[in-house]
């Protein structure tokens, strides 16, 4: 069943409220949209997306279908949470479906399940579209993955911004995973990141890298070792979005590298 039969079939059966879908929109590339995704956008009524949505999936909304920016820069927050999920049940409640279209995938570090809690306490049906997150596009595209047999056995994703503003993770168990350590989020606390993991006992020569801007044509990643992070983010002066990456499986990121050959062929293709 199409998202559109899933939305006008259900809307029917709850007093004609509409639903709504929380749908991830991946990491920037378009391309990386889901076909179910792509689906959600065309057939909503309103479109409620975040900063992370890249320009280019902007394009993709319908020209004729309202889209309001809701923010979620760190300084930007254009309509504070509560706002905005009151605003959503209002909507819902008058029968329009929405597509509220965020960055990455909506349960990892998305507050989707949050918005979906409030949805569900209003009586508001809801859908959930996943989307890839940050951490496996970022680094797919970086030619950096999350696990690799002899060199990671798992894979951890961290937020490096926490309500009250302090760090206060277990560094001593982030320092002897032996994982791959993904932090989301964590470009203003890179300093401290770097420092608590040394202290609690990691290697100083981990390879390490920061992506930023991942999956789109503004991708840029520096790869050192976790104790020079700090310096690479200062000297390339790095903005966010950037995605923190820790651990053995950096190392393979120069022969697994692969855009530059996905570019050169495009620039063949135009050439041609
Ligand atoms: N729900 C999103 C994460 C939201 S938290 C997801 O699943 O990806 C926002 C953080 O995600 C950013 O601060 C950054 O650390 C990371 N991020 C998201 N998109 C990114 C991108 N294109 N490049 C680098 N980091 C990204």
């Amino acid at each position: 069943m199409t998202v559109e039969l899933i939305t006008k079939a259900q809307s029917k059966n709850n007093n004609s409220r509409g639903q709504v879908a929380l749908v991830g929109a991946g990491p920037g590339d378009p391309e990386l949209l889901t076909l179910k995704a792509l689906k959600a956008i065309e057939n909503a009524d309103l479109i409620l997306f975040d900063n992370l949505v890249s320009q280019d999936i902007r394009a993709l909304f319908p020209p004729h279908t309202k889209a309001i920016y809701v923010g979620k820069k760190k300084a930007d927050h254009c309509i504070p949470q509560d706002q905005l999920n009151l605003f959503m049940v209002d909507k819902a409640k008058q029968g329009l479906n929405i597509c509220r279209l965020k960055g990455g995938d909506p349960f990892v570090f998305g507050r989707g399940s949050e918005e979906q809690l409030v949805l569900h306490a209003h009586d508001i049906k809801t859908i959930v579209v996943p989307g890839v997150t940050a951490a496996s596009g970022c680094t797919a595209y970086a030619g950096i993955p999350l696990t690799h047999r002899g060199l990671s056995t798992g894979c951890t994703f961290i937020t490096g911004h926490l309500k009250n503003g302090q760090l206060d993770l277990n560094w001593s168990q982030l320092a002897h995973l032996e994982h791959t350590l993904v932090f989301y989020m964590g470009l203003g606390k890179l300093a401290e990141i770097s420092a608590q993991l040394l202290s609690h006992g990691l290697d100083s020569n981990t390879p390490a890298a920061l992506i930023e801007n991942g999956s789109t044509p503004q991708q840029r990643e520096f790869v050192g070792t976790v104790a020079t992070l700090p310096t690479l983010a200062i000297e390339h002066q790095l903005q966010s979005p950037s995605l923190i990456v820790i651990g053995q499986v950096v190392s393979l990121a120069e022969q697994l590298s692969w855009r530059d050959l996905e570019q050169a062929a495009k620039n063949q293709e135009l050439s041609a």
